[in-house]
């Protein structure tokens, strides 16, 4: 049977962007699933995006604010809006789902697909990577000839020939063999590439063809959602600016 995987990440608790990604990916003819991190944290559905992503059933790493949740790690260090969600979140979830945040492992393979949420090079650290020497540093620790990312919540192409590494914008892309590729997905629940669509990708391992998908979704749903729990205003408004 053929196979089609879709990879997505930084969902960050936001339903209403997780359900049309999903509803897309049973049109697409989805087989597998995998997730780059970050379940929750930013947006106000915590527990229904955990409840949707682990009846996947499908391998997820551990992002920044999975972690950051799942431990009683002092956020004196985070951006204030940031700090109150992962405050917010803690007191959403049970203990059990605590428990599954933070029992997630940092890196994953299936069927040689490596998965990570920031970089191969450590990645228990959550460094960012925007661009070919942050990329280069994660090739050196990549074994696998593909891996996908996320983080930064912005889609990116990045390959490594020979000669160096070289990044290309996102595009229905063939992965031509013999190169490594560690592509980052974007976000389903807060893109910040000026695009406020949910983002995320879909591989054909057949045709080695990845393809970025966008999708509108109701962004004012979310935006009302984060209101009415009372999480930061700015947290809302940046959803329909895609930053
Ligand atoms: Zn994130």
């Amino acid at each position: 049977m053929a196979r089609l995987f879709a990879i997505l990440g930084d969902i960050h608790a936001n339903l209403e962007a997780l359900n049309v990604v999903l509803d897309d990916c049973r049109k697409e003819g989805v087989t597998d699933f995998l997730c780059t991190g970050d379940v929750v944290g930013y947006n106000a559905a915590p527990s229904e995006c955990m409840k949707i992503v682990r009846e996947l059933g499908c391998p997820v790493v551990k992002g920044n604010h999975d972690h950051y949740v799942a431990s009683e790690q002092n956020l004196e260090d985070f951006h204030p809006n940031a700090a109150a969600v992962v405050q917010w979140t803690r007191e959403q979830l049970t203990q059990e789902e605590i428990q599954w945040l933070f029992d997630l492992p940092f890196v994953e393979t299936k069927m040689g697909i490596a998965l990570v949420h920031s970089t191969m090079d450590r990645p228990e650290t959550f460094g960012y990577v925007f661009d070919h020497f942050q990329a280069e540093a994660n090739f050196i620790c990549q074994k696998a000839p593909l891996c996908f990312h996320g983080h930064t919540h912005v889609p990116m192409i990045y390959e490594k020939q020979v000669s160096g590494v070289y990044r290309i914008d996102p595009q229905d892309f063939k992965l031509p063999i013999g190169r490594k590729y560690f592509i980052n997905v974007g976000s389903v629940g807060q893109p910040r590439d000026g695009d406020p669509r949910a983002a995320y990708v879909l591989y054909d391992p057949m045709t080695r063809i990845v393809r970025f998908k966008r999708l509108e979704y109701d962004v004012q749903s979310a935006q009302e959602r984060i209101r009415r729990a009372g999480l930061p205003e700015r947290l809302a408004e940046r959803l329909a600016l895609g930053e």
